[in-house]
């Protein structure tokens, strides 16, 4: 039982850091396209997350909170009130989402004309 919550636990702070990282690098101003992905993505991330009863509780969450892909900006925040839902849900600190700018750094080039 332990195990298991110590493994669901690894999972999910290893995909929230994907998640938000994801958001961190989604432009500016996305085309129509790159909308569509991001949807899909979100989509496809509450279909096929592994922990069933997880994701039956986000895709709760998502459903009543619309994804939203118009900006990197309205991504992240998304992104952050979505998680912080769950969090509240876990009985979990609240992260301040004023706070995500800078917090999700991938290491990338932001243009692609320096080195990953
Ligand atoms: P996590 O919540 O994993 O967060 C990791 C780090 O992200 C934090 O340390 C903090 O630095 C940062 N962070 C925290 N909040 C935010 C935010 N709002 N925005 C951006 N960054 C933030 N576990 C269950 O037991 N039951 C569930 O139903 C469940 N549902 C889940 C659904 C999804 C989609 C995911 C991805 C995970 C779910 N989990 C669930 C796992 C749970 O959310 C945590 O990942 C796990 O409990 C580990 O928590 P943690 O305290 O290490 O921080």
């Amino acid at each position: 039982k332990l195990a298991n919550e110590t493994a669901k636990a690894d999972l999910g702070r290893a995909s929230w850091k994907l998640f938000h990282t994801i958001m961190s690098r989604f432009p500016d101003h996305p085309s129509p396209d790159e909308r569509t992905a991001l949807k899909s993505y979100i989509h496809l991330f509450v279909r096929l997350y592994p922990c069933g009863e997880c994701a039956e509780h986000f895709r709760v969450i998502v459903e009543k909170f619309p994804p939203q892909t118009s900006s990197r900006s309205a991504a992240a925040t998304w992104a952050c009130h979505v998680h912080n839902e769950v969090n509240r849900s876990l009985g979990k600190a609240v992260f301040d989402c004023s706070k995500i700018g800078d917090f999700y750094d991938c290491g990338c080039a932001e243009d692609g004309k320096e080195e990953k």
